[in-house]
C-alpha cells in the first residue's frame, strides 16, 4: 500500500483516529481500473480527484506528487494485471473540530490495489436488475467524497429484496446509480444520460463512452429522464471504472426491451475495453 510517501504492508498501514476522514466523512477519494496492467483513463481521473480536492480546499498538491508513478509502483508491486486501484486524500487528523484544522495539517493520502475481473464480469452475460429509491445524498454528489453510506444502506437494501443494486431518483427523475451513472437507450436509437451539475457524479466512464458513442455515430443527449422512459426504453445500462458498460435487464419489476442485454449496450461495451486496452 502506499500511505503518506511510504509503499508499506497492509499490517503496516496505519491512520489516526482523530484523522477527519474517520470523524467527518472529510476525504475524497478515485477508483482507477487496471487492464493489462495499464491504467484506464488516468489523466481524467486525475483531473476529477483535483478538483475535488480543490472544492473541498484540502490542501493536497495532486500535481505536485508524481501519483502516475505511486501507482505503477503499485501495479508493480503488487502484481496487479486486472483490477482496480483506490486512492483517498482526507484533510488529516487534527482535534476534534467541526472548524476545519488549521492550515498546515497535512493531509492523510493512501492508495491499495485490489484484485479483481473486469472484463469477464458474469454480470455482463446476464444483466442488472435495479431498484428504483428516493435520492437522499447530499447536494454537491458532483464532489467525489468518502460520504458514501446512504449508497451502501440502498445497495444492502437491494440485496435484501434479491436485485443487484439501486437507480437513485428525485420525484420520478434517475439522478444516478448507487456507484454509477445511467443510461438508456432509446427506440430511436439515441443515448440519453443525466445531464452534469451538482446531482451527479461527472463518472469518468460516462465521459469516456459519451467520446466513443458520438464517434460511431450515436446521438447522445444529456438530459434528465424519467423512470417511466427508462422502462419503455429499447435498452439501459450503467458506466463505472470497475462495471465499465453493464447492461441493465430490469427496473423496479419490469423487464427492459426484451429481458435481455441489449445489442448496443454490448456493442458500447466492446468498444468500452477496446478503449481500456488502447486499442479502440
Ligand atoms: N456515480 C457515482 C455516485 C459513483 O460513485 C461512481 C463511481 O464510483 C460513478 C457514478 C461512476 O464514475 P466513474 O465512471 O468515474 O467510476
Amino acid at each position: 500500500m502506499y500511505l503518506n510517501g511510504d509503499f508499506v504492508a497492509e499490517d503496516a498501514a496505519h491512520v489516526s483516529i482523530f484523522d477527519r476522514g474517520l470523524l467527518f466523512a472529510d476525504a475524497v477519494y478515485e477508483v482507477f481500473s487496471v487492464l493489462a496492467g495499464r491504467i484506464i483513463d488516468h489523466a481524467a481521473h486525475m483531473a476529477r480527484l483535483e478538483r475535488s480536492l480543490a472544492e473541498m480546499t484540502i490542501a493536497h498538491d495532486a500535481a505536485a506528487t508524481d501519483w502516475a508513478g505511486v501507482l505503477a509502483t503499485l501495479i508493480a508491486r503488487n502484481d496487479l494485471t486486472e483490477g482496480t486501484i483506490y486512492l483517498q486524500v482526507s484533510r488529516g487528523a487534527a482535534d476534534r473540530d467541526f472548524l476545519f484544522p488549521a492550515p498546515g495539517t497535512p493531509p492523510t493520502v493512501f492508495a491499495f490495489t485490489q484484485a479483481r475481473a473486469l472484463v469477464d464480469n458474469p454480470m455482463a452475460q446476464r444483466g442488472m436488475r435495479i431498484l428504483t429509491r428516493p435520492d437522499r445524498r447530499w447536494g454537491r454528489r458532483d464532489i467525489k467524497t468518502v460520504q458514501l453510506l446512504y449508497a451502501s444502506m440502498m445497495k444492502m437494501e437491494a440485496r435484501a429484496a434479491g436485485v443487484d443494486d439501486v437507480w437513485l431518483v428525485e420525484g420520478d427523475v434517475i439522478t444516478e446509480g448507487t456507484s454509477q451513472n445511467a443510461c438508456i437507450i432509446t427506440r430511436n436509437g439515441h443515448l440519453v444520460t443525466r445531464d452534469l451539475g451538482h446531482h451527479i457524479l461527472p463518472g469518468v466512464t460516462r465521459l469516456s463512452l459519451i467520446d466513443i458513442a458520438r464517434q460511431s455515430g450515436i446521438t447522445v443527449e444529456e438530459r434528465p429522464f424519467t423512470i417511466a422512459e427508462a422502462q419503455g426504453a429499447a435498452e439501459a445500462f450503467v458506466t463505472s471504472a470497475s462495471l465499465f458498460v453493464m447492461p441493465v435487464v430490469e427496473i423496479d419489476g419490469l423487464s427492459i426491451g426484451d429481458g435481455r442485454p441489449g445489442m448496443e449496450t454490448m456493442a458500447l461495451r466492446k468498444a468500452y475495453i477496446d478503449h481500456a486496452r488502447g486499442t479502440g
